[in-house]
């Protein structure tokens, strides 16, 4: 039979089966590979390319579900669409190799039933006994947090017979959310949407759009599909973006379904890892909400697929496989043969396009719920107006600050620069501080003491001393980031509560939803922050939204840049006003007279998706053509440029095909790596995989160059 390993092989390998044995594709096996065994899955019949004599029999099959079906034609698609190896892209479907392993049971401690004699006590150990009288059995690392002290104090006592080792019950119960409780009352309008999507819930691959205004109640609607699922006795997969942040939409989860959901993201432990991909194989985790990486979990029973906040562009992988997760979910509801919902308030041109040419259907909210007005959106043209020297915030945005905060009101200022300055310079010789590895300045991070680059995560002090004309504290910070902006809002603001909500302050989800709590009661005055707070959550005190600058996407020429500014601002708007409170959008803007900006302030989402689709077509860009990229890199400089040349020499002899480039990239260079960009552009009928393929194949690769493919590129970088 043929076994694909998951390892950056073009296909599977083909092993003898024992006399006594019977594989089905899916299984997964061990199989020798060299001197090693390897965990792989079985593929399918043997291809008969290995001869008789050197062909290796499989070794055994593990104790788990195979690889459905679906989830196999998946790794197929994506590898033969992105022209990644297949095994690459197994390896995304066995990412946890302990879950393959039988559960062991987990060793824990808990209080010995008798205190033993003679014990030695140390203030750590009085901690650790005084904790444990009141806990459930825990491992030892958890007893050492919870008691603040390290896991030796924790093995002393169970040494001296003060804790006994003792199984554990396993880490979740994975009790069923329960479809059968009352949601909301729906409106006229959500129920209409709802039961589009119950109604294909059951039936085959249909993929449906929700589009809705921020606050339309679009999360409770496709809630009801999710529900039908359950109801159904099948499983759900929700794609987030930024999962981690996403507390919120946790609770309300629990609200509607009294439990909640198995989550799937970079940030769980090992343990939970391997326990929550037991659990969807095997069918006791019924809902699971995840990022991109979710779509190759083993479901075996799913039913639904929820793609929210479609449009945002990290559902893009940029590393290892490239690839897209809101079109490979789809591709997986084909696969599947079951709905697909896409979900966005800013849906991207891609999916109207789709809605437009009949393939997806569409299911719209138009108001937000209980008649509240979205908010209103002015511009303020920031080249009239007198932010003076070193200062961000115009006299508008600060006089509707006030306002605000005097109504007893809460407001955003949104500025998607993290750290202090985007660049800093000596004021003697103009030297900029860059990063030894990329193409980048270094940001300063003042709260951190910290220059910091953005790209690669090199850090160093700031100099005292200019590495260019030795001039002494001569460095200054050009330009704002959020924590400036947070300095010259305290100066103005005096005694007001001000908090920076970044990736840098804000880690995980339960950094996430103490600071949701903080500004639900009312805690905070005034939120500074970049694109983490742009999306999904609601705030009913939040009545002022502030742009710092509303221009700063729109610079660097990408033909996606209109698109994703107006999506970005548009979700930022959609934070101010909820309910009773109407909201106010100010934007900062040296360009008030460009259309993403006219479009936002007229609220005229379809006029400029539609302005945006000609200029689209009429340039041959998508959704209307083909783009593929290639990255060449690697650290010898030379080499990168021969095989870039060596490339660009050999394009595609088809005339309805443009290959642009050798270019530098963006960053030219990325951690120590140079790198040049070549863009094919195609016209949409034509199949871009086997002209790329054959492309690559013409040209010899230098040594230690690597090329990779970009298929329907999103970042320029
Ligand atoms: P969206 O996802 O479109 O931004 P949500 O589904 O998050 O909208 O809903 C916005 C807010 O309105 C949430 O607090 C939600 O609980 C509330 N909401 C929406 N629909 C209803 C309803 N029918 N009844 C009660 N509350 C609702
Ligand atoms: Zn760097």
């Amino acid at each position: 039979m043929a076994v694909l390993l998951p390892l950056p092989l073009a296909g599977p390998y083909d092993y003898r089966v024992g006399p006594e044995s019977a594989y089905r594709a899916g299984d997964i096996v061990d199989v020798p590979l060299g001197a090693r065994i390897a965990t792989g899955v079985v593929w399918g019949p043997a291809k008969g390319d290995v001869e008789a004599g050197r062909i290796k029999d499989i070794l055994s099959r593990r104790d788990v579900p195979p690889l459905p079906a679906a989830l196999r034609r998946l790794i197929d698609f994506v590898s033969a669409y992105t022209l990644h190896p297949e095994g690459s892209v197994l390896r995304m479907a066995l990412s946890v190799p302990d879950a393959l392993e039988p559960p062991k049971p987990v060793r824990g401690y808990a209080m010995a039933p008798v205190m033993p004699s003679g014990i030695k006590m140390t203030p750590a150990r009085q901690r650790v006994l005084k904790f444990m009288s009141e806990a459930p059995p825990l491992a030892a690392a958890d007893i050492a947090r919870e008691a603040g002290c390290g896991a030796a104090v924790v093995k002393g006592l169970a040494d001296a017979g003060t804790l006994v080792s003792v199984d554990m019950a396993p880490l979740t119960d994975w009790a069923g959310p329960d479809p059968g409780r009352p949601g909301p009352v729906l409106s006229t309008e959500q129920s209409k949407a709802a039961s589009d999507l119950v109604a294909a819930v059951g039936g085959g691959y249909k993929v449906t759009l929700l589009d809705g205004v921020p606050g339309s109640g679009k999360t409770e609607v496709y809630f009801e599909a999710a529900a039908r699922a359950l109801a159904l006795g099948r499983q759900v997969l929700v794609m987030l973006p930024e999962i981690a942040l996403s507390a919120q939409w946790l609770n309300r989860f629990q609200v509607r379904f009294g439990t909640e959901p198995a989550l799937w993201h970079s940030e769980l432990t090992p343990a939970r890892r391997r326990d929550t991909w037991r659990a969807v194989a095997d069918g006791r985790a019924r809902v699971v909400v995840g990022a991109r990486s979710a779509l190759f979990l083993p479901f075996n029973e799913l039913g639904l697929i929820v793609v929210d906040e479609e449009h945002d562009g990290s559902y893009k992988q940029q590393e290892g496989v490239i690839y897209n997760a809101r079109d490979m979910a789809v591709a997986r509801a084909r696969f599947e043969d079951i709905p697909a919902v896409l979900v966005s308030a800013t849906p991207s041109l891609e999916t109207v396009t789709n809605v437009q040419r009949g393939r997806y259907s569409e299911a719209a909210l138009p108001a937000r719920h209980g008649g509240a007005a979205m908010p209103e959106i002015s511009t303020i043209d920031m080249r009239h107006s007198g932010a003076g020297s070193r200062r961000w915030l115009s006299p508008e945005l600060t006089a509707a600050l006030e306002a605000t905060l005097a109504a007893g009101e809460q407001a955003m200022l949104f500025l998607n620069r993290r750290g202090y300055a985007p660049l800093t310079l000596c004021r003697t010789c103009g030297h900029r501080l860059q990063c030894p590895r990329c193409t980048a300045w270094l940001v300063e991070h003042r709260l951190q003491g910290r220059l910091q680059c953005h790209h690669c995560g090199f850090t160093q002090s700031l100099p005292t001393v200019c590495p260019s004309c030795s001039d002494t504290d001569s460095f200054v910070p050009c330009g704002p980031g959020v924590e400036r902006l947070a300095e010259e809002v305290a100066a103005a603001f005096p005694g007001r509560r001000v908090l920076i909500a970044t990736s840098d302050t804000v880690h995980g989800p339960t950094e996430a939803a103490r600071l949701v709590r903080m500004i639900e009661g009312g805690e905070i005055d005034i939120v500074i922050g970049t694109q983490i707070v742009a999306k999904g959550y609601h705030f009913p005190a939040l009545t002022l939204v502030g742009v710092v600058d509303a221009d700063l996407g729109l610079s660097g020429g990408e033909f996606r840049a209109a698109e994703r500014t107006f999506q970005l601002l548009f979700q930022v708007a959609g934070r101010a006003g909820r309910a009773e409170r109407p909201g106010r959008v100010l934007l900062q803007t040296y360009m008030p007279e460009h259309p993403v900006m006219q479009a936002l302030a007229a609220c005229e989402r379809q006029a400029f998706l539609a302005a945006e689709a000609a200029a689209r077509e009429a340039a041959g860009m998508p959704p209307f053509g083909r783009l593929v990229a290639l990255i060449v890199s690697g650290t010898d400089e030379a080499a990168v440029d021969a095989t870039a040349f060596g490339l660009g020499r050999a394009g595609p002899r088809d005339c309805a095909v443009r290959v642009l480039g050798p270019a530098p990239a963006a960053l030219a260079l990325l951690r120590g790596r140079h790198r040049r960009r070549l863009l094919l552009i195609a016209p949409k009928d034509v199949s871009v995989q086997p002209l790329v393929k054959d492309w690559l194949r013409r040209v010899p690769l230098a040594k230690k160059v690597r090329v990779q493919i970009d298929v329907d590129p999103i970042q320029f970088f």
